[in-house]
């Protein structure tokens, strides 16, 4: 249950990914943050990060670990829920340019591209404007997906700003579902993060 003394508890999934550096700025935050590798786990938070890492391997590992079924059903129940690059993929509906068995998690009513950015620019960074914030945030993105299509309901919350792949879609939100193309652990910056716990505040 969510307390409001000691802040919420997030989980991030741990099967695979970038989790260490979600953990520490959660904590930093004041939530009480641990990686989720079992139902029960999962059953105590009152959100989840899913990071980046590899989509393809993230979606196998959940049904072997038997954790597939349990995290589209808190999606579906509406627990706030934010994907980073391979964790966006995860939360989306639809899926261009993945494996030919590839199965996400779904809820995010989008379509993403897997490795939209192209070999060339396979890891670059930028600063983007992101939904309300004064300043911009400096955004990393390694073999980033980007949003090629959006459901109705779903907010843009951040753009590619310039170079080839200017006003590409690279952040997303829906009810309490967010996910953003680009790696916002990787810095000091913690606002992304702080709109996360928002969101979770709100549910
Ligand atoms: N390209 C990866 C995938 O398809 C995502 C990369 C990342 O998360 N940094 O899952």
């Amino acid at each position: 249950m969510p307390s409001s003394l000691t802040g919420p508890t997030i989980g991030v999934f741990a099967l695979q990914g970038d989790v260490r550096e979600h953990l520490r700025i959660l904590t930093d935050l004041g939530a009480t943050a641990f990686g989720v590798r079992r139902p029960e786990e999962l059953a105590r938070c009152d959100g989840l990060i899913i990071p980046g890492g590899e989509s393809t391997t993230m979606y196998k590992l959940a049904r072997t670990f038997e954790l597939f079924e349990p995290l589209q059903q808190r999606i579906e129940q509406g627990m706030p829920t934010f994907g980073t690059c391979a964790g966006m993929i995860m939360l989306a509906d639809r899926v261009e340019g993945g494996t030919a068995d590839q199965e996400t998690l779904g809820g995010l009513d989008v379509t993403v591209r897997r490795n939209a950015f192209g070999r060339q620019v396979d890891s670059f960074e930028g600063e983007l404007a992101f939904d309300g914030f004064e300043e911009p945030v400096h955004a990393v993105f390694i073999r980033a997906p980007w949003v090629e299509e959006l459901g109705e309901g779903v907010d843009v919350l951040a753009r590619v700003e310039g170079g080839p792949a200017d006003g590409r879609v690279v952040g997303v939100r829906q009810g309490s579902l967010m996910a953003t193309s680009f790696h916002p652990e990787v810095d000091s910056d913690t606002r992304i993060h702080r709109y996360f716990l928002d969101l979770v505040a709100q549910a």
